[in-house]
């Protein structure tokens, strides 16, 4: 048997006793002196902190990526730099809208969130497991989650919010498409691709940038819910998500990933048919091909979910050296919104909580603040430049300048002409990548959504959406449509005179 340890109050203070309280007699009210109650008790009370308001079901893992293609003529940062070389990493998994108790197989897009502890600091790869978003505009953002959340009036989840906000925002129809196929309800973590979804930049030691999108293929296939098993799964297992992960994990059972890039030059960028940092659009394979990059592979499970799950913090604005941003509007906004959203949960040190923490050199001037627990700068200067430390901020990790289409400023129509193609690449996707069965799933997947918009607008709602989906496939539209037992010559001249069926 191992030593005993003493219980003790948090101050270090041994216990004597542990099972009840002081009172003034055995039947008498309880003496404000037992510190011990209170300390339990304020304890208990605060063990909640902010759940995340998307993202905030969630599991994750440790483990390592392993470069097996050397792509520094791209990048020079260094964990892509030395086949063989390995990063450690941490991934955590998520569903989107539902709270931190909702269950693993809603229809939802997952998060797909990779920290690489990398020489040159964290680098965080903050993806889904999708290629593409509903909206691409960050202004938008807000808005939209509302509608995945609760109704303000019932608190119910609310298929007409959803419809509603879809169908006024036809640059969610290429999302939208994906979210109601079977990848909608993906069987667990382990068998699903994550994706960069935004496009980043790469910056080699020739100080040339090219554009980059980040693709982890599941090396366990592919393997998803239909929705009844989804539905059959939400009342037999609500974790089995995180009950997969954990398990597999803890019997040696390693999932992988192959991380996959595609490279896109600048002048490419400058004539390429779609806006290349539209994050509702791909860019295609057959264009871009993939290119092998390496290996990750998650090994390890967090000794304890709260300090090394919970707290994990991501931010995309997280880079290092040899990996950039790009003009991608809605990774602009995140550059924003994430690093504030986890100073508003964990506190603006949360880069020091263990998991966060880059295990290699950090040196700045930031100070104090709540929970600062590395020291604090100790003795050394708090303010920059100064003529006492060494601190110097090195040029060679300068970037190079982009060069913007224009110089323009003011607020553009996200869907002007040039922006408004909504429908080419669902079109594509529903009649060159899913097979019959999956078309089969999709439709009746999206005829079990739509059939839950009610109220006085359903109407609208409903042919609004039809007319997206012919827009992208006549075929398409008419299966829904059909489902929906909505007759097509009568609907949608109603809403688009010009559209036929
Ligand atoms: P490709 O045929 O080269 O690629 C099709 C892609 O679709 C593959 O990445 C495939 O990879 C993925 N895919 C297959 N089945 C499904 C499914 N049921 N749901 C979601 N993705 C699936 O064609 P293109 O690159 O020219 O793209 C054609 C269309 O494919 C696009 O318009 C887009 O809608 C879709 N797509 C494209 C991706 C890209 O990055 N180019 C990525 C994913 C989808 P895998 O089975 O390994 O996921």
């Amino acid at each position: 048997m191992s030593e005993q340890k003493k219980l003790t109050t948090a101050s270090g203070s041994p216990y004597y006793y542990n099972e009840d309280t002081q009172s003034v007699g055995s039947r008498g009210p309880l003496l404000l002196q037992d510190y011990i109650l209170h300390e339990k008790m304020a304890g208990f009370n605060r063990e909640r902190i902010p759940e995340r308001v998307v993202h905030a079901k969630g599991s994750g893992a440790f483990g390592t990526f392993t470069l097996t293609n050397d792509i520094s003529k791209y990048t020079r940062a260094k964990l892509f730099n030395g086949v063989g070389r390995k990063t450690r990493v941490m991934l955590r998994f998520s569903t989107v809208g539902g709270e931190k108790g909702s269950a693993d197989s809603e229809r939802d897009p997952r998060g797909f969130t990779v920290k690489f502890y990398t020489e040159d600091g964290n680098w965080d790869l903050v993806g889904n497991n999708t290629p593409i978003f509903f909206i691409k505009d960050p202004k938008k953002f807000g808005d939209f989650i509302h509608t995945q959340k609760r109704d303000p009036q019932t608190n119910l989840k609310s298929p007409t919010m959803m419809w509603d906000y879809w169908s006024l925002n036809p640059e969610s129809l290429h999302q939208v498409m994906f979210l109601f196929t079977n990848r909608g309800t993906p069987y667990g973590y382990r068998h699903m691709n994550g994706y960069g979804s935004h496009t980043f930049s790469f910056i080699n030691d020739q100080h040339e940038r090219s554009w980059v999108k980040f693709h982890f293929k599941t090396a366990q296939g592919i393997k998803n819910l239909t929705a009844a098993e989804a539905d059959q799964m939400r009342a037999t297992d609500m974790d089995y998500a995180q009950r997969d992960l954990f398990e597999n994990i803890e019997q040696g059972n390693f999932p992988r990933w192959n991380l996959k890039v595609q490279i896109m030059t600048e002048a490419e960028a400058k004539n390429h048919r779609y806006n290349p940092f539209d994050l509702t659009k791909v860019w295609s394979h057959k264009d871009f091909p993939l290119i092998d990059v390496g290996v990750l592979e998650l090994n390890e499970n967090a000794r304890n979910y709260f300090a090394e799950i919970e707290q994990a913090a991501f931010a995309p604005a997280h880079v290092v050296d040899g990996i950039s941003y790009s003009p991608d509007k809605m990774l602009q906004g995140r550059l924003l919104s994430y690093p504030d959203a986890q100073r508003y949960r964990l506190g603006s040190n949360y880069e020091q909580i263990p998991v966060n923490r880059c295990p290699y050199a950090v040196n700045n001037y930031q100070r104090d603040g709540a929970m600062r627990v590395d020291g604090n700068g100790g003795s050394q200067p708090n303010y920059f430049p100064n003529s006492f430390d060494n601190i110097v901020a090195d040029e060679s990790y300068q970037q190079p300048a982009w060069e913007s289409d224009s110089a323009v400023t003011g607020w553009f129509n996200r869907n002007a002409e040039g922006e408004n193609d909504h429908f080419s690449q669902p079109g594509i996707f529903y009649r060159e990548v899913l097979n019959a069965e999956e078309k089969a799933h999709l439709v009746q997947n999206l005829v079990g959504g739509l059939s839950g918009v009610n109220g006085p607008k359903k109407e609208d709602i409903l042919n609004r959406q039809l007319c997206h989906f012919f827009r992208a496939d006549v075929g398409l539209g008419i299966a829904v449509a059909k489902g929906l037992g909505i007759d097509v010559e009568t609907a949608m001249p109603k809403i688009h005179p010009d559209t036929k069926a």
